[in-house]
């Protein structure tokens, strides 16, 4: 495979971004070897600048649920930057997208959009904290909510991947407000409330882990931390910037039946646009400024193209359209699993609808350490062999893999092809 392109570009995106990238698992850190600079995607696949075509799992890391460039998204924004990209002022797509998002999801009684999946988090943080005032939160070992400073402890992702615990440049006296538990012990989550629960304003949840790889929550898992929240008076925030609209129409929270105080989203509520939410219950968020007094803000928030990009495909996101992704998915992933029993190499595929990530495990994967138990190296040797094949898988054993309506049989067969000797150079390690 011809990659004299990337490694040029590569060569002077070092000179200009640390690590030669604007976010740091592009770097293929996890995984060794030269990113690939992407020219240009359709549907399910993109095309490097060495002309390399590869059928993408990665989709800008989950937004593309309905793939890249779709006719009707494309059409969408394009009229929209006609009328203007910005303005700064309240706009009628706004409560275009809002209504939908609301319909679909009842519990976001009322949402304030804003521009990244960290901005929602962080907000919803201060929301939490600002309506009970309490100072402490808790969050779970590999569970990743964005880089803001109070987030970034035991974060998963990329700080997972490059092996930091924590970053150097957030407060220790910040720091120690963020309580951290493994995911999927509800007990360590009881027994802490009980200790000093009156401190506690609110626990933050990716409902379903994508960032340590995908982990299933134990059922009764969410329920027990709602009821724990419930009784100590904290607030509980379902980040769904990952799982939003993605695990089903009513993202993990319509999947689980679960009515948080608080959801975060970005990703696919912005199609690949910037865009990010939170919202919940109407009484918590109309805290918010300038309903009331706490502050949150952005110029470029709730941007017409972004909004038309998100209302767009989710529009395409019928029942229909989840069904048709969920049989993909299913397929993809039973596939992956054969292909590796077939090549005698043990690994746990992880999934729920069109997330899934496939450890290197003997053991079920079910929190940060038992996925931090996967053998990496052979990760990595399968990770390049479906490069090599054309499949473009996240480059971090500790990432989701995405699938889109633009997946077809076709790709999945292709895939599973490449998966096959993929398993085959793993076994090697
Ligand atoms: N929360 C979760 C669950 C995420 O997966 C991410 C991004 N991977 C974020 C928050 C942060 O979103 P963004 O990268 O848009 O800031």
């Amino acid at each position: 495979m011809k990659t004299e392109l990337s490694e040029k570009l590569f060569a002077k995106a070092k000179d200009l971004f640390p690590g030669g990238v604007n976010s740091p698992v592009r770097a293929f850190k996890g995984v060794g070897g030269t990113p690939r600079f992407i020219a240009r995607g359709k549907g399910s696949h993109i095309f490097d600048v060495d002309g390399n075509d590869y059928v993408d799992y990665v989709l800008s890391w989950g937004p593309l649920i309905v793939g890249h460039c779709h006719h009707e998204v494309m059409r969408e924004v394009q009229d929209a930057m006609k009328d203007g990209s910005s303005f700064g002022a309240p706009s009628p797509r706004e409560i275009q997208l809002a209504e939908l998002v609301r319909e679909r999801m009842p519990w976001v009684e009322k949402m304030r959009f804003c521009s990244s999946g960290t901005e929602a988090t962080t907000a919803a943080i201060r929301v939490a904290r600002g309506f009970t005032g309490r100072d402490d939160i808790l969050k779970f070992d590999g569970c990743y909510h964005g880089a803001g400073d109070p987030l970034l402890v035991k974060a998963g992702s990329g700080v997972e991947t490059l092996g930091l615990p924590d970053s150097p440049g957030v407060p220790a006296d910040l720091a120690r407000h963020t309580l951290t538990l493994p995911f999927n012990d509800l007990a360590a989550v009881e027994k802490l409330f009980a200790e000093r629960g009156g401190k506690i304003a609110a626990i933050i949840v990716e409902p379903i882990v994508g960032n340590m790889g995908v982990l299933v929550p134990r059922a009764g898992y969410l329920e027990g931390l709602l009821a724990t929240c419930r009784k100590h008076g904290a607030l509980l925030i379902i980040d769904e910037v990952m799982t939003g609209f993605r695990v089903s129409s009513g993202g993990a929270c319509g999947l689980y039946g679960i009515r948080p105080d608080l959801v975060t989203f970005g990703k696919v509520i912005g199609a690949g646009l910037p865009v990010g939410a939170f919202g919940g219950r109407a009484d918590v968020m109309d805290r918010v400024a300038p309903a009331g007094p706490i502050y949150q803000a952005g110029t470029l928030s709730g941007n017409p193209m972004a909004m038309a990009a998100g209302f767009s495909s989710l529009r395409l996101m019928t029942p229909a359209a989840y069904e048709k992704l969920e049989r993909t998915s299913a397929a993809l992933a039973e596939g992956l699993a054969r292909a590796a029993a077939a090549e005698k190499v043990p690994v746990q595929v992880n999934r729920v609808g069109s997330m899934l990530t496939v450890f290197f495990s003997e053991k079920p994967v079910f929190d940060a350490a038992s996925a931090r138990a996967c053998n990496t190296k052979r990760f990595a040797a399968w990770y390049h062999a479906l490069l090599e094949g054309g499949v473009y898988f996240p480059p971090s054993q500790f990432e989701a893999a995405f699938l889109s309506t633009a997946h077809t049989d076709t790709d999945v067969e292709h895939t599973l092809a490449a998966a096959r000797t993929a398993f085959a150079a793993a076994a090697k390690v």
